[in-house]
């Protein structure tokens, strides 16, 4: 991992809507091993090509076996790339533990951590509900349905709603105390 270290550290600690959570980033890590191994075995990588790959791996079992037979077909080491897949969790411990002498985890940097956290874990609950119930034929779509988890922050007194992440980048909810 260490060659990507310094391009982690930089979207990790990137400002506003630059900034990569540790799920994106488990997510572009992964997709550049893929990327790397399709190159390898002399497959196109144009375009979103591995990026759709790699969406397809993480969707439902049926779609990922069979992109991973297709891969492992054109040559891709594709189970011991799937073992090599990074967590967001395996993420999270090496930013910080590995590179804790380069970053600032100055206190603070601990509320966004807890919301993220716990964003990524809502986010992990309800896509195995989502895929369960898609298996069951209890929810239909016509294509791959991706999960998106935003927690929102009102104020009581004007009902003004925003997300979370924006509050914290703009250090206000409302501005109706003014
Ligand atoms: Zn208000």
């Amino acid at each position: 991992m260490e060659r990507y270290e310094e391009q982690l550290l930089e979207q990790w600690q990137a400002d506003g809507p630059q900034r990569k959570g540790y799920r994106q980033l488990a997510e572009w890590f992964n997709t550049l091993m893929l990327r790397r191994e399709m190159d390898r075995a002399g497959l196109s990588t144009l375009g979103d090509e591995a990026e759709s790959k790699y969406e397809r791996l993480r969707s439902d079992e049926a779609v990922a076996e069979e992109v991973a037979s297709e891969l492992a077909n054109a040559g891709v080491p594709i189970e011991r790339l799937r073992s090599d897949f990074v967590s967001y969790g395996v993420i999270r411990t090496h930013l910080k533990e590995c590179l804790s002498a380069d970053v600032d985890l100055s206190s603070g940097d601990w509320e966004r951590d807890a919301i993220e956290i716990s964003t990524d874990h809502a986010t992990t609950k309800i896509e195995a509900a989502v895929r369960s119930l898609r298996n069951k034929g209890r929810l239909s779509a016509g294509g791959d349905v991706s999960v998106s988890v935003t927690a929102e922050l009102e104020c009581e007194n004007c009902h003004a709603r925003v997300p979370v992440d924006r509050a914290i980048r703009r250090e206000y909810v409302c501005r109706c105390d003014d």
